[in-house]
């Protein structure tokens, strides 16, 4: 088995999903005790979310990228970053390492490939909705059409990450504004919905919206095992 390298902490509250998504689907996939090997190298995500805030980019691709380094020195096979929205600096942090970074719309997009999706809906951060390093990644890579709610739902998508999830709160107030943004896409033709923010999996479940759901920490967990165990 191969050492998956993590890096968490944006926030934590989706690290743990991740560690736990990893190690169910190694135990389910060998059975018996086994677990993961892994390695989860944890920032402090204040310290990130300013420098997202105040547009400081290259500095946190600096600390990620050192973390990488970290991983890989520590024996890591591959790099996993826990977030959508850092995958903004995905391209510095995957050449200060020699081991692979594993992007988390690859298995994304395939996911929806695979069910023969072409137009899709994207909820995330406003980075993520707004910025062309996820949606062009998307769009460009696997010519899928994607997107996004309107200004107003974009507004609240965001503050019930940054002011909820990424706290630990799940609010059924927030779920129905989620429920009725999705809907909105669905009746734009949106034929299915990228959780496009590692926290939203702590939200929402298949049961909350008519379109098939795409949630990106699992589907990217269930990629570091395919890596580690392939
Ligand atoms: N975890 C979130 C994401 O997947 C948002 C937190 C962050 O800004 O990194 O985008």
């Amino acid at each position: 088995m191969r050492t998956i390298g993590l890096i968490g902490g944006m926030s934590w509250e989706s690290s743990a999903e991740y560690y736990r998504l990893i190690n169910e689907d190694v135990k389910q996939r060998l059975g018996g005790l086994h677990s993961a090997q892994s390695i989860l190298h944890t920032v402090d995500f204040a310290v990130i979310e300013r420098m997202q805030h105040e547009g400081r980019w290259d500095a946190a691709g600096l600390l990620l990228a050192d973390a990488a380094r970290g991983l890989e020195r520590a024996g890591a096979a591959c790099i996993v970053l826990c977030t959508n929205t850092m995958h903004k600096m995905a391209d510095v942090i995957a050449a200060a390492v020699s081991i692979p970074f594993m992007h988390i719309a690859e298995p994304t997009a395939a996911a929806i490939r695979a069910r023969d999706i072409r137009r899709i809906g994207l909820l995330g951060t406003r980075f993520t909705m707004e910025e062309s390093f996820y949606r062009g990644y998307l769009e460009q890579r696997f010519t899928l059409d994607v997107l996004v709610p309107d200004a107003e739902q974009r507004a609240i998508v965001n503050r019930v990450i940054y002011e909820e999830l990424c706290l630990g709160l799940v609010r059924d107030e927030s779920r129905a504004h989620y429920r009725a943004i999705m809907q909105h896409l669905v009746e734009r033709g949106a034929e299915g919905i990228i959780l496009g923010c590692t926290e939203i999996t702590l939200l929402l479940s298949a049961d909350d919206s008519a379109v098939p759901l795409f949630d990106t920490t699992r589907l990217h967990a269930s990629a570091a095992v395919d890596f580690a165990l392939g």
